[in-house]
């Protein structure tokens, strides 16, 4: 889950990283409140996007007044297709410098990785660009983590000015315990900003959180935006099922990553000679393909209005092909009259013969059985495009 800047200032504050974090508003009014309050403001778009800026999204305001103008003209504002719901509030700094930090996962070389320079604000992939020397990657040993030593050499590295230096090492070792603490696979400070009176701020935030981690993070619930979510992909994520929403009308189920993967590429290359039908979503029930798992997807799948036939493929392993049967007509009498669409399924693997046969006897009028995946995909391609 990506956060915006005003949670993930909040994360810092919690774990003491120099930062302030402002007051977040949906409306101009409360907008002007908040300059009451803070005095000279930025008023700032909050979603889930970097280059807010550039995008006419962060802007100054003298007066509570301004704030209000500001504010009005933010919220609503598209920046990268998302629309600015809330602004953050946060009291104006003055900047002397902008420098750019992050830590996160480095996944080629299976460690962590921090990226430091003191040119940023910018969009740093510019930087990396024009002036490659300029950025620095220092990486981290996931077994030693940063401590003093290593926070010593990391600001060292980045080239932070020497009267800043304790102050830095201060910064990169709070940030690290935001890192670790909260389970990111990203923290990035774009500005870190030295202000006036060489006091060093982190003006902007950025964090990813990893999501495998949530069952340790029970407060992180409360960072993602219900609202915002595909109605489909929350109940999926409700029923613990691993679905991404597409655009296409032939709705996937398979068990496994790959398989599923690869059945969306067979799909979209079935449905070429089928008016150009394309996948409706990715689906992967995983190993138990239990009645109620297949249940559970068919009800996700079914639910959206695009999808005009659905495509099950299984391959039975460690769940044999026969299970995979008795859950798929387990799911049909589960979910009754509420199965109105054709179900194309491919079953190989373990059991497979046994499977097969569980479903001709049961002879549902919305099942097809094909032996094939390419068959099956065609098949599922050619009922979703009638
Ligand atoms: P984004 O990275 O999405 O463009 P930032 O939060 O980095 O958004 O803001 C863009 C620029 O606005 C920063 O580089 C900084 O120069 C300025 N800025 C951001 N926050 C403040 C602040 N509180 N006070 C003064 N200037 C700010
Ligand atoms: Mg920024």
């Amino acid at each position: 889950m990506d956060l915006m800047e005003y949670q993930a200032k909040e994360l810092f504050a919690k774990h003491d990283v120099a930062v302030t974090e402002g007051i977040v508003a949906t409306t101009p009014d409360k907008a002007r409140a908040a300059a009451e309050q803070l005095g000279v403001v930025v008023v700032k778009a909050q979603v889930k996007a970097g280059g807010r800026g550039k995008a006419g999204g962060v802007k100054l305001a003298k007066t509570p007044d301004e704030a209000y103008e500001h504010a009005q003209a933010i919220l609503g504002m598209q920046i990268k297709g998302l629309t600015v719901k809330r602004v953050l509030i946060a009291p104006g700094a003055s900047i002397e410098e902008e420098y750019y930090f992050s830590y996160l996962l480095d996944r080629a070389n299976r460690r962590y990785l921090c990226i430091a320079s003191v040119e940023g604000g910018v969009e740093i992939e510019e930087v990396a660009k024009t002036n490659p020397d300029a950025v620095k990657k220092i990486p981290i040993d996931p077994g030693s983590g940063v401590d003093e030593a290593k926070a010593r050499e990391i600001v060292a590295e980045a080239k932070f000015p020497e009267e800043l230096t304790d102050q830095a090492v201060t910064m990169v070792r709070a940030l690290w315990t935001v890192f670790v603490e909260e389970d990111a696979t990203l923290v990035e400070v774009n500005p870190l900003a030295r202000l006036e009176g060489d006091v060093l701020e982190a003006l902007d935030g950025k964090v990813s959180l990893d999501d495998n981690a949530d069952f340790r993070h029970e407060d992180h619930a409360r960072f993602e935006d219900k609202a915002a979510a595909d109605p489909l992909e929350a109940k999926a994520k409700e029923k613990g099922l691993n679905y991404v929403k597409l655009d296409g009308a032939v709705g996937i189920i398979g068990n496994g990553a790959g398989l599923v993967m690869s059945t969306l590429d067979v799909v979209a290359y079935a449905g070429e000679a089928h008016g150009g039908v394309k996948p409706a979503n990715f689906l992967d029930i995983g190993g138990g393909a239990s009645a109620q798992v297949m249940a559970d997807g068919l009800d996700v799948i079914l639910g959206d209005d695009q999808v005009k036939a659905v495509f099950v493929n299984v391959f039975g392993g460690i769940t044999s092909c026969d299970a995979v049967a008795n859950g798929i007509v387990g799911a049909l009498d589960l979910l009754g009259d509420t199965a109105t669409k054709p179900l194309v399924v491919r079953l190989d693997g373990n059991a497979v013969d046994e499977g097969r046969r569980i479903l001709e006897d049961r002879n549902h009028p919305l099942v097809t059985l094909v032996e094939t995946m390419d068959g099956a995909a065609d098949k599922a391609a050619e009922l979703a495009n009638i």
